[in-house]
């Protein structure tokens, strides 16, 4: 696997800078070992005028079917031959974008001390990739890099030069040119988009892909046209992390665009990420049944506990029956989004009056969240260890106590109808457990008997005649409040 990035100069300027730019010495030729193989970087060239890095990953294969370990396809003898025989020497894969962040992961990040004002600034750069795996095809390539300012030529490499009526292979020589750029930002294209037209991730995909996708896409990725492609392939079409990094890149649009509709984001990224979720957007049907809820229940004064970015209490605002709503998280990160997304700042008085976030854990009692008439919590409760939540159960049903209470939380037995979810695995990296229905019930009926509730329970999204509904929700209601009122 082999990449060349290679720059022009001046005597003012000379083009050998790479060198302090990406942390290596052109005289020197040096080998990093990697979980996958050896990395090797060396200059072919290096002048004033013209300096070239190459990248070459020595891939150790036996070493990548150790690593590749239990997500193979089971025993069949040609896919393990497979594993050994395929075309991971020599082609520019993922593997080649995990060396290329490892190795020059300083210049990934623009940071050079002894030339800053060089990294900081836009450079000649050309980076030729020989073998380029392109699902897609050329096409695709360019679509992927010339708006980044790129100029791109990606011509097919043919099955075998011998015999042309074979036509082309999936591969393309891949050039890339551009004067717009710096290397920071070359480097961080190269390290997102090589995986993407690779379309094959050669290593497992945790849930820390998202930061990694979100760090090298800063600057670039939120206004990519192509996004919603890049995000769903690099993160190896794993729904719920796609999901994830579609919300955050919407937010992270909407942070930068602070003028922009901030109308239902949540609509925008569902109808994005698509096909897997249909038919409706499972977040706002969740948030139309908690408020109908709330609705029901005769709610004005309400909390929304773990309020997250604010959607929910941003759909409360809208309906004037809910005099005072409000948010509270513990992380200070998502209030920061809820005030953004709510325009708080220059939200008019009468608006502002009725809306309050608040920063609470609630494993603890908090005197704030007294005397509300309802409060929710809506897909929270999974996030905390089951031992904390106990804590949690006392402080809203026994301290705070208000007189409706509304908890959402997923069902377990639907993540079988999430095509694109792996057998066992939570819907989201944070979630500490996941309830069937039956654990839900069993949860909710103890809870309300221990503090004096009944409960009712109703599907959210489609109910599956298997295996229930997407989400479960449950209404707590104070039992003497029902006694008086049919008194
Ligand atoms: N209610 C929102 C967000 C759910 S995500 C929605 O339905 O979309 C869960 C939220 O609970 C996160 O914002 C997290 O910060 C918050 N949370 C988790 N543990 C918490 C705790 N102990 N106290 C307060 N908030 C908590």
């Amino acid at each position: 696997m082999f990449l060349t990035i290679s720059t022009t100069g001046t005597a003012v300027n000379p083009a050998t800078d790479l060198g302090y730019l990406l942390h290596k010495h052109p005289d020197n030729a040096q080998a990093f070992s990697t979980s996958y193989g050896t990395a090797h970087v060396f200059y072919p060239e290096a002048d004033a005028e013209r300096c070239t890095a190459a990248l070459l990953l020595e891939i150790d294969p036996v070493a990548l079917v150790r690593r590749g370990k239990g997500k193979g396809r089971g025993g069949a003898p040609d896919a393990a031959l497979a594993q050994y025989v395929n075309d991971r020497p020599y082609a520019a894969s993922s593997l080649l974008a995990v060396a290329l962040g490892n190795v020059f992961s300083s210049a990934l990040r623009g940071v050079c001390t002894t030339r800053p004002e060089r990294a900081a600034a836009p450079l000649p750069l050309r980076v030729e990739v020989p073998a380029l795996p392109a699902r897609g095809g050329p096409d695709l390539v360019r679509r992927l890099f010339e708006p980044l300012g790129w100029a791109v030529a990606a011509d097919p490499v043919p099955l075998d030069t011998a015999f042309p009526e074979w036509g082309d292979s999936r591969y393309v020589r891949l050039l890339l040119e551009s004067d717009r750029l710096t290397l920071a930002e070359a480097l961080r294209h190269l390290y997102v988009l090589l995986p993407v037209l690779d379309d094959a991730k050669h290593y497992w995909v945790a849930a820390d892909e998202v930061d990694k996708l979100l760090r090298a896409g800063e600057g670039w990725l939120p206004e990519h046209p192509e996004q919603k492609l890049i995000t769903s392939r690099y993160l190896a079409r794993r729904w719920s992390l796609t999901r994830q990094a579609m919300e955050r890149l919407e937010l992270v649009r909407l942070a930068e665009a602070d003028d922009s509709e901030v109308e239902d984001i949540d609509n925008a990224v569902e109808a994005e990420t698509g096909t897997e979720e249909k038919p409706a957007p499972l977040a706002v049907q969740r948030r139309e049944a908690v408020t109908e809820a709330l609705r029901a229940a005769g709610a004005a004064r309400v909390l929304d506990l773990g309020c997250g970015q604010g959607q929910l209490v941003q759909a409360l605002l809208k309906d004037v029956r809910f005099t005072e709503i409000v948010g509270v998280d513990v992380s200070m990160r998502a209030l920061a989004v809820a005030a953004r997304r709510l325009k708080l700042d220059r939200m008019g008085e009468r608006q502002a009056s009725r809306v309050k976030l608040l920063q609470g854990s609630l494993a603890y009692t908090d005197n704030r969240l007294k005397g509300y008439d309802a409060a929710v919590l809506s897909e929270v409760v999974e996030h905390l260890d089951l031992p904390r939540l106990p804590a949690l159960e006392y402080a809203v049903f026994g301290h705070a106590r208000p007189r409706t209470v509304v908890v959402t939380t997923p069902n377990v037995e639907y993540n079988v109808r999430w095509e694109s979810l792996p057998a066992g695995r939570a819907r989201h990296g944070d979630h500490r457990f996941e309830w069937t229905r039956e654990e839900f019930r069993t949860w909710a009926a103890a809870v309300a008997g221990r503090h004096g509730y009944e409960v009712a329970f109703t599907p959210v999204g489609p109910d599956d005649p298997e295996v229930g509904p997407p989400t479960q929700m449950a209404t707590f209601t104070i039992s003497t409040e029902k006694e008086a009122k049919a008194a």
